[in-house]
């Protein structure tokens, strides 16, 4: 049986989770959905975020829904969200934005870079270790040539290879593994390559880059399609595979029946096509779209429908018969 860890996380996460879990219900009663409670609440409630059961727990899942986490600014805290991503190896980041005119996937590094977690703090100097690995190197490129092709685009090379070094062997990797695949590519710098995307999305197809870059990159796209509640976002590893929002924990917006839940809607699509059903993901998102052409939107598309609202219409849209 198809096993699903729900984690809602922190947050509008136990806004937009519940939505998004209603329509893989639907479409999937057969499947076995299981509650893992991490995050900043649990750490409140108990001391600790995550503990290794639930890791091992997360391991067991043949997907994890995820919302977010809140990740409060203390030094001795530790991210869930990095420590997941490294424990179940989560390497390859996907971030789609989709246009009228553009469809565009972010692939970003998600182990290592400027999240690689090495860093020292002292009273004069605090310091944090960009690891850019050629193992790292050659599994992103590779998933990102994968994408390429299939989609028939160009591959984009995003990097900072005039000032930093790592980035120079970043890029280099990148293309004698374009080079070799023969697939058509480019490089930018990423700071031109941000503006651009906003200026000519129509010029991308698949976007390679590093962690943090794909991190700040994937945020600045989102202005592309409305903002971080529509942009879904999976992560995959060999051996496991979690879906999960662009966006945060949205303390700002928390309990209050706001959030767009769009974003997790769509991750969850973006777990159906993983699991091999691409019909189901496909019947998401023309549901998504006939609701919000029908003038049902949360607040931040101008709308005033609730988020709880919002799914429900999502779900008597796929209740109907196509
Ligand atoms: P955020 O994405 O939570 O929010 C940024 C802005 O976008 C806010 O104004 C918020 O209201 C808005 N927004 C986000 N999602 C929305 C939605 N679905 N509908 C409508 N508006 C939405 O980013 P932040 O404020 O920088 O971070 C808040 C917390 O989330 C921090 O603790 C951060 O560490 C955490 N975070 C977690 C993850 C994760 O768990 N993967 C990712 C990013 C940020």
């Amino acid at each position: 049986m198809t096993r699903i860890a729900v984690v809602e996380g922190d947050g509008i996460g136990h806004e937009v989770i519940p939505v998004a879990r209603r329509v893989l219900e639907l479409l999937h009663p057969e499947y076995d959905y299981f509650d893992v409670d991490v995050g900043y609440g649990r750490w409140e409630r108990t001391g600790c975020p995550c503990t290794d059961p639930d890791i091992t727990l997360l391991k067991t899942a043949d997907a994890i829904l995820f919302g977010a986490i809140t990740t409060p600014p203390m030094k001795d805290y530790q991210s869930v969200v990095l420590r997941m991503r490294k424990a179940l190896d989560l390497y390859a980041n996907l971030r789609p934005i989709r246009g009228d005119s553009f469809d565009i996937m972010i692939v970003r590094e998600n182990t290592e870079g400027l999240y690689s977690g090495i860093e020292e703090v002292t009273p004069d100097r605090a310091t944090t270790l960009r690891v850019v690995s050629r193992k790292g190197t050659v599994r992103i490129v590779r998933t990102a040539i994968r994408l390429a092709r299939a989609r028939g685009g160009l591959l984009t090379i995003g990097h900072k290879a005039n000032v930093i070094k790592s980035d120079v062997f970043f890029r280099d990797i990148c293309i004698a593994e374009a080079k070799a695949a023969v697939v058509p590519f480019n490089d930018k710098f990423i700071d031109a390559l941000s503006l651009d995307l906003l200026q000519h999305p129509k010029n991308y197809c698949v976007i390679v880059t590093t962690n943090m870059f794909g991190d700040i990159l994937s945020d600045v796209a989102a202005y592309l399609v409305g903002g971080l509640g529509l942009v879904p976002s999976a992560n995959i590893g060999n051996r496991h595979a979690l879906f999960e929002p662009v966006h945060g924990s949205a303390p700002d917006i928390a309990g209050k029946n706001i959030a767009n839940p769009i974003a997790a809607i769509r991750s969850a699509a973006m777990m159906l096509d993983y699991l091999g059903d691409s019909t189901g993901s496909r019947r998401i998102e023309k549901a998504i779209g006939r609701v919000v052409s029908a003038g049902v939107c949360t607040r931040d598309l101008c709308g005033s429908a609730g988020t709880k609202e919002f799914g429900d219409a999502v779900l008597a849209c796929l209740e109907k018969p196509e």
